[in-house]
């Protein structure tokens, strides 16, 4: 009873992750189970990266290079940055936890697009900042004015995650490019490009060259997505080495382990993987809008590489069907979207596999 965690704690919800395929497989004791669940790559790692973590496993008892040297230069000379332009963290969201607890002081404000990602919330909530949301429009489309106009003396940073999680939507390069530039200049842009490499269309921007150009904004980056290395937590920033620097006062020594840095070094390399995965991906997305619209379910068109679904009343119950049946799917309830789920971009057999369980439970 004496023991009290800190007080802020009370009021944050716990992330809840898609279901791992183990659980449903032990819960229902059946052996085929698809996980469409977590956006992560349908064609397995870079078969680049297994290969290099493999050859390294017997160096395991030496820590890990705390600077994530050769992994930075990886990274830096892929995008053409300097190695002190990026930071490597345990994941994307340590990255987010990092930025919080490194600018957000209690009285602060942060504004992020709603729905989005819930680790942004998390952040502020834990350093006890004040999180403002600003509701995407018809569509979910990003509108730069009802950004501004939410900003504030307060506001400490501002998160925009293009294409945004869970709605796929992105925001356009004309508007980002605007924003910017009429944003008050103790705003920090954290714009999370987790999903940017499976965009197809010119209209967008990665946010890079707004780092490139000197903007005040973190570019935050994942391995877990596209390269397929969800499982071994990689993300990194790109950001002014000012600001980086920051970062690094917080961030803990060990933070990206040996297995994981040779790992993501070797998949950057990997050009044919994230070619491969991003051209199956945009067939993946026409394919199931091909399968919804026969089934006359409405959605959310994506360049992302999964697919917000309206499923009215009922997607609660449909989403429990369809874990009977195997298929884990996202419910939307965490984005406060309870007639949605989110499905992430299978194999064609996997897809095909949803459409036909959702045909039967529909
Ligand atoms: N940002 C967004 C928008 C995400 O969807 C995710 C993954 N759920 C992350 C960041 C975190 O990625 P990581 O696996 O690198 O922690």
């Amino acid at each position: 009873e004496t023991i009290r965690p800190r007080s802020v704690l009370s009021e944050m919800k716990p992330y809840s992750p898609g279901k791992p395929i183990w659980e449903v497989q032990r819960e229902l004791g059946i052996e085929k189970v698809i996980k469409l669940a977590s956006n992560e790559n349908p064609l397995g790692p870079s078969p680049l990266a297994v290969s290099a973590i493999q050859s390294y496993v017997s160096d395991i008892h030496r820590y890990p290079d705390a600077d994530t040297v050769d992994l930075r230069a990886a990274i830096a000379k892929k995008y053409d940055f300097t190695a002190d332009q990026v930071l490597v963290t345990n994941g994307a969201d340590e990255l987010i936890t990092l930025i919080s607890e490194t600018f957000l002081e209690p009285g602060d404000e942060i504004v992020v697009p709603s729905p989005t990602f819930s680790e942004y919330e998390f952040g502020a909530n834990l350093m006890g900042a004040r999180v403002v949301e600003v509701p995407l429009r018809e569509n979910y489309s990003y509108e730069i004015q009802d950004i501004l106009a939410a900003v504030n003396e307060k506001t400490k940073l501002l998160y925009i995650c293009s294409p945004n999680n869970p709605t796929g939507t992105y925001m356009k390069k004309q508007d980002l490019h605007q924003l910017m530039d009429q944003l008050p200049s103790q705003v920090l842009v954290i714009f999370d490009g987790a999903y940017s490499h499976f965009v197809t269309t010119d209209d967008y921007c990665d946010g890079l060259e707004l780092v490139r150009s000197g903007y005040p904004i973190i570019v935050t980056q994942t391995f877990s997505k596209i390269y397929g290395l969800a499982g071994i937590r990689v993300g990194y920033g790109i950001a002014a080495p000012a600001i980086l620097q920051h970062i690094r006062q917080v961030k803990e020594p060990f933070n990206v382990n040996a297995l994981a840095q040779v790992g993501a070094a070797a998949a950057i390399l990997d050009d044919a993987h994230v070619e491969a995965t991003r051209s199956m991906n945009a067939a993946g997305r026409e394919q199931l809008y091909e399968g919804l619209e026969l089934l006359g379910i409405g959605f959310t068109r994506s360049m992302s590489n999964f697919v917000l679904i309206e499923l009215g009343p009922d997607a609660k119950s449909i989403y429990d069907q369809l874990m009977r049946k195997g298929i884990i799917v996202r419910y939307g309830a965490g984005w406060n979207l309870p007639l949605h789920v989110r499905i992430s971009i299978g194999t064609a057999e996997e897809q095909n596999a949803f459409l036909t369980a959702l045909r039967e439970v529909l």
